[in-house]
């Protein structure tokens, strides 16, 4: 059987991953902390985005934009007017929930792009009513967009929907300083803030969240080209991270669910317990983000053609995905319940795992416990080290399973004077020995 959301959020809890934020005031739906592991989890998830979609390519640079931004921003993008969902409200107040998810629920089909007339007929016609059975008052839009107000003077501005406008804003600067030349692509992660209506499925639907967003901008016309180049490689990343591939898919939006600005969009999906669903949009934003920006601000954001001596607006193909969301599906897709070994183990990738390596002495006896530091110390700034000198040996192992460390070191007496030492393989138990000089090259993080 597989693991419920509720258990994954315990089990989350319990190894130092992610806590409910501000747990002693008895928190808040929709905000997460990452504990001592799961911000090293999640920090690995960003590192390989990044080296993926920016380090390791020439034709995209990256930026770090700011969270806040003035009104106009929002105005201009359409979010401050039209960043909205469904909601169903009871007459009372009593209950609120984001109508497509509670169709979802009741009527077990999707209703993406779901319509304010077609939830009130879906009311009607099959007598829902909320969970405390109090009646539904006509179905309402709910704007997602959490304005605030900045300074003395109360300027009016938002947190940031989406990390994406940051990108298009600075189109021109970038494009100059960095000398880029279409196609090429900017590139951001960062926080990104929604105020959901219903909050759910742990780190699914938060209402503080991160993202990992690539806009590529192209000429017109290249759209389908590229669409298809952005999907094949954003599906080859997870598949380089271990991510089974019977897990993950391709799913096209249909009209009803198109953003007003996108041309072309598909979700790649996640086979979650609860159902398949969205990590990752690859999108067809067509000139309509540059045109907006350039027609409200009065500022030019295009780009000079040398091929076609003309000065052109971009197209532009985004990719954007969720970093919380990416770490639930490395957890879910790692985690095994060994029942032949007893514990739980996380076979995370290398290069995702939160602790590379633990250094445990045998025994805490003198000698050991100096030499498990002098190797602790010589592997501490080429990889995360963990040093464990309490408990069994195979509670140690145990607990390093756990949160999915890849090798375990063992120091023993026959170390002090052979000066070699035991790696334990986390996935296939193998153990063998290994020259401390050598041991660097021993561990396979690739
Ligand atoms: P959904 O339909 O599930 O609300 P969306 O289509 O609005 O998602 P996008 O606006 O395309 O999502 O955002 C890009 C990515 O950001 C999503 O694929 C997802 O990984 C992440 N994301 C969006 N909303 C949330 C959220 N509330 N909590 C966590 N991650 C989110």
């Amino acid at each position: 059987m597989s693991l419920s959301i509720e258990e994954m959020a315990s089990f989350c809890k319990r190894k130092g991953l992610v806590y409910n934020s501000a747990e002693i005031y008895g928190g808040m739906a929709g905000f997460f902390d990452y504990g001592p592991y799961g911000v090293e989890l999640k920090k690995n998830i960003l590192n390989e985005w990044w080296k993926y979609m920016v380090s390791s390519r020439q034709d995209i640079v990256g930026m770090d934009g700011a969270i806040i931004s003035p009104e106009a921003v929002w105005k201009a993008s359409g979010h401050a007017e039209n960043f909205s969902d469904l909601m169903l409200v009871t007459e009372d107040k009593s209950y609120e929930v984001r109508a497509d998810v509670f169709l979802e629920e009741q009527l077990k089909r999707s209703f993406d792009g779901v319509s304010a007339e077609e939830v009130n007929k879906l009311v009607e016609e099959h007598k829902l009513v909320a969970p405390n059975k109090k009646k539904f008052k006509k179905c309402e839009s709910f704007n997602l967009m959490f304005p605030l107000k900045v300074g003395a003077a109360g300027t009016a501005a938002y947190l940031r929907g989406e990390t994406t406008q940051m990108i298009y804003l600075n189109f021109s600067l970038i494009q100059n300083d960095a000398r880029m030349k279409l196609p090429f692509g900017i590139a951001q992660t960062g926080k990104a803030f929604r105020n959901e209506i219903s909050p759910r499925n742990f780190l699914f639907r938060c209402r503080e969240f991160e993202q990992m967003e690539m806009q590529f901008f192209i000429k017109h016309g290249d759209n389908k080209k590229w669409f298809k180049f952005w999907q094949a490689e954003r599906k080859a990343w997870y598949l380089s991270l271990g991510i089974k591939e019977k897990n993950l898919r391709y799913r096209a939006h249909n009209k009803d669910e198109l953003a007003h600005y996108a041309k072309q969009a598909e979700d790649i999906e996640y086979n979650f317990p609860f159902g398949w669903k969205e990590i990752e949009g690859v999108h067809d934003r067509g000139n309509w983000d540059l045109s907006t920006h350039m027609k409200h601000s009065k500022q030019k954001l295009d780009y000079y053609d040398e091929e076609t001596k003309e000065r052109i607006i971009p197209n532009i193909i985004e990719t954007s995905a969720g970093v919380d969301r990416n770490f639930l599906m490395f957890l879910y897709d790692a985690y095994d319940d060994d029942k032949e070994r007893g514990n739980i183990v996380l076979h995370l990738h290398p290069k995702l795992a939160p602790i590379k390596v633990a250094i445990l002495p045998l025994v805490k006896k003198v000698g050991l416990k100096e030499k498990a530091e002098e190797i602790f110390n010589s592997l501490k700034m080429n990889m995360v080290c963990f040093y464990d000198d309490s408990g069994s040996i195979g509670r140690r192992y145990a607990r390093m399973d756990e949160i999915g460390t890849p090798y375990c070191i063992t120091i023993d007496f026959e170390s002090l004077t052979d000066n070699s030492v035991t790696i334990r393989n986390r996935d296939s138990r193998e153990q063998k020995r290994v020259k401390i000089a050598d041991l660097v090259s021993a561990l396979d993080l690739s």
